[in-house]
């Protein structure tokens, strides 16, 4: 079945880029960098980011052909030990969500970007890549919600491309995170996508560092996206459409 699968137009690999907690300088950096290169990227905002308060901002991201993607309204996550999550208040344990919470909390997320962008298939970006609620023996997966609500999601943090196959868990798609790589790091990241042509899903929070305690240095990250646009064998697109893609030619075969 494997066999089966190609990337569009002989192209080696996919890159799908993806910022994370919509941040300022996502919509007057990021977003006219990758335009000005011909490539667009995934932005996962929370809804009280600069989304909340720049939200005309985020629209006119959107309309240049991004993707908004669901990064839940709050932000929780596992505060497993909760020493390292001492930034996410306590109310907002993953652990201590329950289903109904959860699928509650990413539906109307899922609103509040439809009414910014009018689409209406949608990403989820897991917080802090995490992938279940509950603990101990109520500890369960959130793709089965996640099934229910978006065309795909990024996952688990594996730091590997995700090779398309019938094993690959469209709601659970392993990434990679980019932040504090070096340029060299970056393209040796996507030399391994290629060689095993795969999909590289990288994982980014601030450009510069005063962004984000997680960031990529601004000068990596622009001789990044230039190098990308260069080459000619790498699919680089939002996750939304290369998760489609893989849908659309790999699962009627699996
Ligand atoms: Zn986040």
């Amino acid at each position: 079945m494997e066999a089966t699968f190609h990337w569009p137009s002989s192209m080696e690999a996919a890159v799908s880029l993806t910022y994370d907690d919509g941040l300022p300088i996502h919509t007057a950096l990021v977003g006219p960098t990758l335009e000005q290169h011909g490539l667009r990227g995934t932005f996962y905002p929370p809804i009280p980011s600069d989304l909340r308060y720049h939200p005309e901002h985020w629209r006119h991201l959107a309309a240049a052909g991004h993707e908004l993607g669901n990064h839940s309204i709050f932000h929780p996550c596992r505060r497993i030990p909760a020493d390292q999550y001492a930034w996410l208040d306590a109310s907002y344990d993953l652990a201590a969500y329950s289903p109904a919470r959860l699928r509650a909390e990413l539906d109307v997320a899922n609103f509040v970007l439809t009414l910014l962008d009018g689409k209406t298939e949608r990403t989820f970006g897991t917080t802090c890549c995490h992938t279940t609620i509950g603990q101990g023996a109520a500890e369960q997966p959130i793709a089965p919600i996640l099934a229910d609500l978006f065309v795909a999601a990024r996952g688990a943090l594996t730091q590997q491309p995700a090779v398309p196959s019938s094993m690959l868990d469209l709601h659970n798609v392993g990434c990679i995170s980019a932040d504090g790589r070096s340029l060299a790091e970056l393209q040796a990241l996507v030399a391994a996508a290629q060689a095993q042509r795969g999909w590289a899903v990288l994982m980014i929070h601030g450009v510069g560092r005063e962004t984000h305690d997680l960031h990529l240095e601004l000068d990596v990250h622009q001789q990044f996206i230039a190098w990308l646009a260069q080459q000619p064998t790498l699919w680089v697109a939002p996750f939304l459409h290369v998760a489609t893609y893989i849908e659309q030619h790999q699962r009627p075969h699996a």
